[in-house]
């Protein structure tokens, strides 16, 4: 058994200090079972704990990390960043830069506003929408989570299907109901929304690929009927990028299948490691974000110089030729061997994929949608969880999360992975 002394000392103390002891619900492993692993540092594709124990990491901080932990070319221009000032609140020419990289580099962005966590992006993207429509009301999908902004914690997957929390305390009635849902992948539903408020539809957001209750892939021509009926109803449609961004392409999901939204919303990758999100989108929306415009947004550390640095070096270094084609084979490669480890164990276990994210589903048949990713058992989940990280791997702490594979992962980390899957599987 690896010792967990100091994790469980910490532990205890964080405990009293902060409300479950941590600072973002999934970590406390509530959904796994066991305490949580205290972190120390990490290096590459692998982290080591307060008590020196060494994991193969696939949390990768739940997605910001594609060059894995601690990348040298991060951490350099993050000390130089840091020498020069770590915060000014005026304009820098390092916004430029990342803001021209990610006009660039995403199809549907013509401009760009920097904020400071997904969170911010969704929530501030779903106000620009209502101004620029004169209409109150979205329309979300059940089993996407978009940050934690009232009205968009209704049905958000993740943390909030771990804790089995129908939605959150603390939330107007009123303003919940501005908030409609349909299920993941059923395009009848959404017609039927659309044939009962659609003058009234601000927007239709929606992770692209959902990543958020486990990996679950939209159904050929979704995304494609979504940018559709929108644009028949004066609708905007919104791709929560904050996952797929950067990570499925250099121009997300939206590349990677084609179908541009109006808005886009970036978190995760596009800050390096550091807190940073974005929204962007068509010129013409755009306008209307202040002080150019009447929609009001504004942050004390938005375009952070350290963020952006991290950003700019991420994104540059994604830009090589051939990164994407090396982290989807990465990522093909795992859940390949990951599903002949669950027929060698002769498991039940469905793998889904796409590029480096990928989830490992304790069911019959492959999700697609809230209701039927529900049916995983999650308690068989947490038991291989708690396995594998005995094994020296470092899982996502809940049923409904992505694994995340890293340009820093390699073959010897797979080989340890798919061993210590196998008599995981098995056991
Ligand atoms: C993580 C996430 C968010 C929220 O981002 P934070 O930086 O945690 O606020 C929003 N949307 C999606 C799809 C996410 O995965």
């Amino acid at each position: 058994m690896l010792a967990h002394e100091r994790s469980r000392e910490i532990f205890g103390q964080a405990r009293e200090l902060m409300p479950g002891g941590v600072n973002s619900p999934v970590r406390a492993f509530g959904a796994v079972g066991g305490e949580p692993v205290v972190m120390a540092r990490g290096r590459g594709s692998h982290i080591w704990d307060v008590d020196g124990n060494e994991y193969i990491d696939y949390v990768g901080s739940w997605g910001p990390l594609v060059l894995g932990h601690a990348h040298p070319a991060v951490v350099d221009v993050l000390q130089k960043a840091a020498a020069r000032g770590t915060s000014f609140g005026a304009l820098t020419e390092l916004e430029v830069e990342l803001a021209r990289l990610v006009c660039a580099a995403v199809p549907s962005i013509e401009r760009v506003r920097f904020v400071n966590s997904g969170t911010e992006a969704a929530m501030s993207a779903l106000r620009l929408a209502r101004a620029f429509t004169g209409r109150d009301k979205i329309l979300k999908f059940e089993g996407c989570y978009h940050g934690h902004a009232d009205g968009l914690l209704a049905r958000a997957g993740s943390g909030v299907a771990t804790l089995g929390l129908p939605d959150s305390a603390g939330v107007p009635a009123s303003y919940a109901a501005e908030t409609l849902l349909a299920p993941y992948n059923d395009a009848g539903a959404v017609e039927r929304v659309f044939a009962a408020h659609g003058r009234g539809i601000a927007a239709v957001i929606i992770e692209p690929v959902a990543a958020n209750m486990g990996v679950v892939l939209p159904e050929p021509g979704y995304l494609r009927f979504l940018r559709e009926i929108t644009e028949r109803h004066g609708t905007l449609l919104i791709f929560d990028e904050v996952i797929t961004g950067f990570r499925l392409s250099l121009g997300g999901a939206q590349m990677y299948f084609g179908v541009v939204p109006d808005l886009t919303c970036l978190g995760k990758i596009i800050g390096g490691g550091l807190p940073v999100g974005a929204y962007g989108g068509r010129a013409d929306v755009m306008a209307l974000v202040a002080p150019e415009g009447a929609m009001y947004q504004a942050g004390t550390l938005s375009g952070n110089p350290m963020a952006m640095a991290a950003g700019i070096v991420t994104l540059r270094l994604l830009s090589n030729e051939g990164m994407y084609r090396g982290l989807d084979a990465m990522g093909a490669a795992l859940a390949e061997g990951l599903r002949e480890a669950a027929r060698q164990a002769e498991a039940a276990v469905v793998v889904t994929q796409l590029g480096s994210m990928l989830t490992v589903f304790f069911v019959e048949e492959a999700p697609r949608d809230y209701a039927s990713a529900k049916r995983a058992d999650a308690v068989r989940y947490g038991r291989f969880f708690g396995a594998m990280l005995e094994a020296g791997v470092s899982l996502p702490p809940s049923q409904f999360e992505a694994w995340f594979v890293s340009l820093a992962h390699q073959q010897a980390d797979f080989e340890r992975t798919l061993e210590s899957a196998e008599a995981a599987l098995r056991a």
